[in-house]
């Protein structure tokens, strides 16, 4: 169906109304289509891998809520352990078993000796860069342009003048004293990494990135980056977070770490985890060795704390989601993203669009620009009114993808034959849109 013979009036008449009583009418920007233009779908309901707005139009997810859903919406153990547990009261603040159960699960699967949960992937790197500052008694932070670690004041920060100047802020409301200790550097740049740790080593606290940038499309690292990253740390006495917010229990069944660290042998020092390990509920954590973690309260003198924290209906959700997502899982998401890369690339080849498809294990995003995406800098050359033709198109198909340019396609066990070719059938006009 064209555009025109999916009227969405429901969907328009919600969005009015959310700007009346909410900034943009969204509770998170990107969700507004600002990137893309039109009205953005009001979502009624979801099951397995679609999505339903509120005008009837049914769409394959490609979003799966950026990232969480491994399973696909509604999977009926995830929504009856979830309803179990809500029968037994929300949230009590004391510890319970599913806390501990989940904990185990994660420490079984990623590189940490300890664990501790918070609501959102923010206040796990927050709480990662407080902990590394206490442990280490330094306080420089050095992050890559272009990943995106929450809404963390020192972590929203642009890179300053030149490559070793500390930050300036890169959104009003944050100070310039909260990123005048944190360095921003290009990713994949293993020069910058070295020049900044010559000049400011001893002061550094930690280096913290993304284990495989998803926030300005997916840009893997270059091959031995990451345990680049982790020995250079290692060597000038910071230490090495590696956010897998996004990565973790989605790239891999180990997260990004299953990919290079489990094979290359080295270990992080601080992982901050959320999405998957949320099963869809509010649920991030932060974990690592057992000496960095026990610097943490009431151990230690780092504090850290959350009313919600570990909340019984999250952590359950959480544990019915990791235990469900074996092998199987992550084998089925390999194959329905490649049969969408290839088809991706026939249609953009076809209609002759500039784009690149690049991927960490079963991450991937398209890219509408020519070349490998290996910073940001390349990431930013995407043509955006191209990416806003070819998203719409989609939309008008029946396939929902992420409203920017600079997102990973998330796909889940749920993507059946079914969705895939539903993708596959919308590519090529949306690829002719983009021309
Ligand atoms: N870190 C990464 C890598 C992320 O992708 C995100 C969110 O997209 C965050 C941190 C922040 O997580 P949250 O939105 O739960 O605060």
């Amino acid at each position: 169906m064209s555009a025109a013979t999916r009227p969405t009036p429901a969907s328009e008449a919600l969005f009015t109304r959310a700007r009346a009583v909410t900034p943009g009418g969204v509770n998170s920007p990107v969700r507004a289509f600002n990137a893309v233009g039109g009205t953005p779908r009001f979502i009624r309901s979801a099951a397995g891998a679609w999505l339903t707005d509120v005008d009837g139009h049914e769409y394959v997810d490609l979003i799966c809520s950026w990232g969480p859903m491994l399973l696909g919406h509604a999977h009926p153990e995830v929504q009856a352990a979830v309803q179990a547990a809500v029968a037994r009261g929300t949230s009590y603040g004391t510890p319970t078993e599913p806390e501990v159960e989940l904990a185990e699960e994660i420490v079984d699967r990623a590189p940490v000796d300890r664990v501790r949960f918070v609501s959102s992937g923010t206040e796990a790197t927050m709480s990662a860069i407080r902990l590394a500052r206490g442990f280490t008694g330094r306080d420089v932070v050095v992050k890559f342009a272009g990943c995106y670690h929450g809404h963390v004041d020192a972590l929203l920060a642009s890179a300053g003048s030149g490559l070793a100047t500390f930050a300036v802020p890169g959104t009003p409301g944050v100070p310039a004293s909260s990123t005048e200790l944190t360095l921003v550097l290009p990713y994949n740049d293993r020069a910058a990494v070295e020049r900044v740790f010559a000049e400011h080593g001893d002061r550094i606290a930690c280096l913290v990135t993304e284990a495989a940038p998803g926030n300005m499309g997916v840009v893997p690292p270059e091959p031995g980056f990451n345990r680049f990253l982790a020995e250079t740390c290692a060597r000038h006495g910071a230490l090495f977070v590696s956010d897998e917010v996004m990565t973790g229990f989605r790239a891999s069944r180990q997260g990004q770490w299953g990919l290079d660290g489990a094979v290359e042998g080295w270990r992080p020092d601080l992982v901050t985890f959320g999405k998957v390990m949320g099963g869809g509920f509010p649920a991030a954590a932060f974990g690592g060795r057992a000496d960095v973690m026990g610097r943490l309260a009431p151990d230690g003198p780092v504090y850290q704390a959350g009313t919600l924290s570990g909340n019984p209906i999250a952590t359950t959700a959480g544990l019915t989601t990791l235990r469900l997502a074996t092998d199987e899982v992550y084998a089925h998401i390999g194959a329905a993203g490649e049969t969408i890369k290839e088809a991706a690339t026939e249609a953009l080849s076809a209609a002759g669009v500039p784009h690149v498809v690049q991927a960490s294990g079963t991450m991937f995003s398209v890219f509408l620009t020519d070349g490998p995406v290996r910073d940001f800098a390349d990431a930013s050359r995407t043509s955006a009114p191209a990416y806003a033709a070819f998203f719409h198109a989609m939309l008008d198909a029946g396939v929902y993808l992420p409203p920017s340019a600079y997102e990973a396609w998330f796909l889940s066990s749920a993507h059946d034959d079914r969705a895939v070719q539903t993708v596959v059938d919308a590519l090529p006009g949306a690829a002719r849109a983009a021309a």
